[in-house]
């Protein structure tokens, strides 16, 4: 036998049930992001190289080393697509939305490819839900997304998360606190970690979200990013926390909260989760303003973010909405002699009866090991039991498989008990 040919290492298939959540949690973030007007935008899985090195920034972790890049038959350089916002504001300029009224708001949800070592929540083809909005108004803009942020983790069953807040300031501001930090940590740069090393030369404030004990030691005496912050930057966040204190959402200022990529002003933002482990953010995100005009359109404000949902549905509480709406069919399963009723079956009849009402359902094997056995593989939380007793009664037995509850029910009452219960 030839051997067996295997799935990419840190590529994964998604299967049934397991589909039925990730689709429900798409579906959930289109109804949830389009009520705050984000309407959806599919980019290519590919793009010039350049794109990226431009838009992402060449002294990221993702240009420096994460990139899958290739050349094609026509001699272009071509990068699998490691994240999705330059490919947005490529977009944004090439189809000329900077001259549609403004903000344009675009929702994204698709793969993404990094060539980072894979473990627990790290993969190489993952996915992310994102949303950008551009061409907008400074920190009521970042306050929006922050909103729609909220109300998808909520409406997916999250009512624990923190946001995590940072501000990185202006052009300006960001320039002035470079040269500070670069001037204290200089003297120090033998006691630096090797990574904080070459990043004080490539990108020093990414020295700030070290995880080396000894980098956070050093750092505890530099020179603050808040205090070098603009009159502006420091009202733009002020301007931010007091929304939020105003929404009643719950978030943490972080000081160390830098972000990994090149292009971000002011506010940036994490959502972290204890539930994962080391590989904790679900989410991040910022305002960035000069990515569009980096990339040949006008100086456009904009803000979004990234979630990641691979990680995200690790961690999805077991209560969530988003796992009910996504639960299998239903099973109706014979007893007694009707298990050896040929095709036209009251069982069938039943099974058709809840399919019209807009119900998954399937005939159930009437072997109780096997009907369970399906049910488990299906994702099915409720099986339906119809016998010649039930059907002389017009009754048919439910069983809850979520609590174990069995009740029989009238057949008349039967459509009523499934919308409160499964629904
Ligand atoms: P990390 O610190 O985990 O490397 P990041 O800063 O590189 O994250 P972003 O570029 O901000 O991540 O992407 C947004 C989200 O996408 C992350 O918060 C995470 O949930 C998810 N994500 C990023 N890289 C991966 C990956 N390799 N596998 C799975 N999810 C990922
Ligand atoms: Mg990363």
């Amino acid at each position: 036998m030839p051997p067996r040919v295997q799935s990419v290492k840190g590529t994964r298939d998604l299967l049934p049930p397991d589909t039925a959540v990730w689709a429900a949690v798409e579906a959930t973030a289109r109804e949830v992001f389009g009520r705050y007007g984000f309407r959806e935008i599919r980019t290519p899985i590919f793009e010039e190289t350049e794109l990226f090195v431009r838009g992402v920034g060449e002294s990221s972790d993702i240009v420096g080393k994460e990139m899958y890049s290739f050349e094609d038959k026509g001699g272009r350089r071509i990068t699998l697509r490691p994240e999705n916002t330059a490919s947005v504001c490529r977009a944004y300029v090439e189809h000329g939305m900077h001259q549609l009224p403004q903000p344009v708001r675009l929702l994204y949800i698709g793969p993404q490819f990094r060539n980072e070592k894979p473990q627990k929540g790290r993969y190489r083809q993952f996915h992310q839900i994102g949303i950008e909005l551009l061409g907008g108004r400074g920190a009521a803009s970042d306050v929006e997304v922050l909103l729609a942020l909220v109300a998808f983790l909520r409406a997916i069953g999250f009512s624990d998360l923190t946001i995590l807040i940072n501000t990185v300031g202006d052009k300006a501001s960001r320039a002035r606190f470079k040269e500070q930090l670069v001037s204290y940590l200089e003297p120090l740069r033998e006691k630096l970690s090797e990574e904080s090393r070459v990043r004080l030369a490539t990108n020093p404030l990414r020295i700030l979200d070290s995880k080396s004990l000894e980098d956070k030691a050093l750092l505890a005496g530099a020179p603050s990013l808040e205090a070098a912050l603009s009159d502006e930057s420091r009202q733009h966040f002020e301007a931010v926390r007091s929304a939020l204190d105003h929404f009643g959402i719950a978030y943490r200022v972080a000081p160390g909260l830098v972000r990994g990529l090149d292009y971000y002003t002011n506010t940036v933002f994490e959502v972290v989760s204890e539930g994962l482990g080391a590989q904790d953010a679900i989410c991040g995100g910022g305002a960035y303003e000069g990515l569009v005009e980096e990339l040949g359109g006008p100086p456009t404000y904009a803000v979004g973010f990234a979630i990641g949902e691979d990680r995200l549905i690790d961690v999805l509480p077991p209560e969530s909405a988003v796992r009910r709406n996504a639960a299998g069919p239903l099973l109706v399963a014979p007893g007694g002699r009707l298990a050896n009723r040929p095709s036209v079956s009251p069982l069938l009849e039943l099974v058709e009866e809840v399919r019209r009402q807009g119900w998954a359902a399937l005939e159930g094997p009437a072997k109780k090991d096997r009907l369970f056995a399906l049910a488990e593989s299906l994702g099915s939380t409720c099986v339906l039991f119809l016998g010649e007793e039930e059907l002389a009664a017009g009754t048919v037995v439910c069983r809850d498989l979520r609590s174990r509850e069995q009740r029989s029910l009238l057949r008349a009452d039967l459509m009523a008990h499934l919308q409160r219960e499964f629904s």
